[in-house]
Parts: C-alpha cells; structure tokens; sequence
C-alpha cells in the first residue's frame, strides 16, 4: 500500500470519527432540546469551552483518560464509542472498495445506522424517518421492491400491533426488517448472532442507568461488520 494510500485511509477514518462526534453531539443536545451549533462545545460540568486539541477525535479522549482537562469531572463514553465505531466503519468502507472510487450509499448507510444506534441508546427509541430513509435507500440500491413492498406491510402491521408485544421491542423487529431488506435471511441470523455479543461488549464497557439495555446499538454495529466484511 503506498504512503497516498495510507494517508487517504487515515483521512477517511478522521472523517468517520468526526462525523461520529457530531452525530452525537446533535443528538444529545436535539434530546434536550438545545441548539446543535450553539453554545460551542464546552464541559457539561465546570462550562469550561473546550480547546482544539481536546477536540481531536478519538484521541482526545484516551489522552484526557476520559476526564476534562479542567474539572477533571469523567466524560461520557457515549460520544467517544460514537466516533470510534463511524471511524471504522468509514475505514472498513474505504478498504473494502478500490481505491479512487467513492461510494457514497456505505458512507450513509453507516451514518444513518449511527443515528439510530445514537437515538435508542439516549432515548430508547428511534425517528421512523431515519429508519424509512434506509429502508428507502437500501431498495434503490438493491432494486428490491417486493421486499420494500413486505418491510412497509411488516412495519403496518407492527403499527398496529404497537404495545402488545412483551417479549421484544418493536423498534428492534423493525431493524431485523431493515436487516433483512438490505441483505438476506442468512445475514440477518448472523447480525443479531453478532449483535448478542456486542451487547455484552457494551453492557460491560458502559452500564445504563436502567435494566433495559438497547439493542439497536448493537445491531448497528453488527449490520456494519457483517455488510461490509
Ligand atoms: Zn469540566
């Protein structure tokens, strides 16, 4: 691989993690309804606005040992998870296609499943328009409208079954809908296979406060791996 190269996989990974802690940002402060892009970034604790360099994805974290340069108050594991599973998303993306091309649906895809992951993880729950936005993208890319056509009567009749099912979240059956219509029944087995695994992974890495803990997360990174490996 030449230095180019190298340098191209670096930026793209940058990218992702950067995404990632924006996508996190927005959806913490969309959650409590604040401005996305005011006040700049700052410490939630001592309201210390943070420097360029404690900014720096990824890194800045593990340099600060996840507490504020200023405070030292620890920081929330969510936006740094965020950013290094887009980060390596957008890297795996970027190896699995040759060089110079620039697919963009993986780069959304892998985007819009963060969103998602960041949504139920905050709020345990998540936008339909984000779910429908990949549902729609995925059966332009795939041309698979019967199976559009079956994921929008599943959806209806979850719709209407909404509340009744104790076992499982509805939100988590309509993404092994979204699974299924983007891949096959083979890959959807193996997402939530893999997902199971990463739950554990992130229940010990990052308690909840409540019992439940959200799989759409989990699947999303799931989704990630087994769609693009
Ligand atoms: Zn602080």
């Amino acid at each position: 691989m030449t230095v180019l190269n190298q340098i191209r996989l670096i930026l793209i990974l940058l990218l992702g993690a950067s995404f990632g802690s924006f996508l996190s940002l927005a959806v913490t402060r969309t959650n409590a309804r604040t401005g996305i892009c005011f006040p700049a970034s700052h410490c939630e604790w001592c309201h210390h606005f943070l420097a360029p360099l404690d900014l720096i994805p990824i890194l800045s974290w593990l340099f600060l040992r996840g507490r504020c340069r200023y405070c030292q108050h620890p920081i929330s594991k969510l936006s740094w998870l965020a950013e290094c599973s887009l980060g390596f998303c957008f890297l795996l993306i970027a190896l699995r296609y040759p060089i110079g091309s620039w697919h963009i649906y993986p780069y959304c895809q892998a985007t819009l499943l963060t969103v998602l992951a960041l949504q139920d993880w905050t709020t345990r729950s998540f936008s339909s328009w984000c779910l429908a936005l990949l549902a729609l993208s995925s059966a332009i890319v795939t041309q698979r409208w019967l199976a559009l056509g079956l994921f929008i009567l599943f959806w209806l009749l979850l719709d209407k079954c909404a509340g009744r099912l104790r076992l499982i979240g509805e939100g988590d059956l309509l993404f092994f809908g979204y699974v299924w219509l983007s891949s096959s029944f083979y890959q959807t087995a193996l997402v939530i296979f893999i997902a199971s695994g990463f739950l554990l992974v992130l229940g010990f890495i990052y308690h909840p406060k409540s019992r439940y803990l959200p799989f759409i997360p989990a699947l999303a990174m799931a989704c990630e791996v087994v769609l693009q490996l």
